[in-house]
């Protein structure tokens, strides 16, 4: 009988913060102060494009179906025209503090299906770290999307 090595954990690998990424948690944070809603509104994202240009959101819960802050953000970019996607964070408020926020279950999909080359700065362990979206989900789901989404071309972010 053959032994087969199966890997006990998940091993993503990330890597500590940049001057560019504390920008774009600045940009989360501005955002999300200037909207805060303590219903409505309790997240704030902001992504960087290959372009540059920095898009904010905040989420907007609604009794139904309301979309995370990512969505918000990744749907203004591709609405742009800028698609290109080369980093992405998101941050709550709890009390005066806004930490960074690791993106959900929808999100990380999300995230591989418009974003499959950017990095995404999550709260891991209590340290804003940053991974590569492709790192987001182990043995990821595979369809049509997905397998567009790893033939765009790679951003130089
Ligand atoms: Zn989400």
């Amino acid at each position: 009988m053959t032994e087969t090595n199966h890997k006990d954990h998940w091993a993503a690998s990330f890597d500590k913060l940049d001057k560019t990424d504390l920008e774009l948690i600045e940009a989360a944070v501005n955002i999300l102060k200037a909207n805060f809603h303590p219903i409505k509104h309790q997240i704030g994202c902001a992504l960087r494009t290959e372009s540059g240009k920095i898009y904010t959101s905040v989420n907007i819960k609604s009794s139904g179906y309301g979309p995370c802050a990512e969505a918000v953000a990744i749907g203004s970019a591709i609405s742009n025209g800028d698609k290109n996607i080369i980093s992405i964070v998101a941050v709550k408020k709890i009390d005066e503090d806004y930490p960074v926020l690791s993106p959900c279950g929808n999100c990380r999909q999300l995230i591989i299906d418009y974003a499959h080359n950017a990095n995404v700065i999550l709260n891991f362990e209590g340290q804003s770290l940053k991974t590569k979206a492709s790192q987001l989900l182990p043995g990821p789901y595979e369809n049509s999307l997905t397998s567009l989404a790893r033939s765009s071309r790679l951003s130089s972010g």
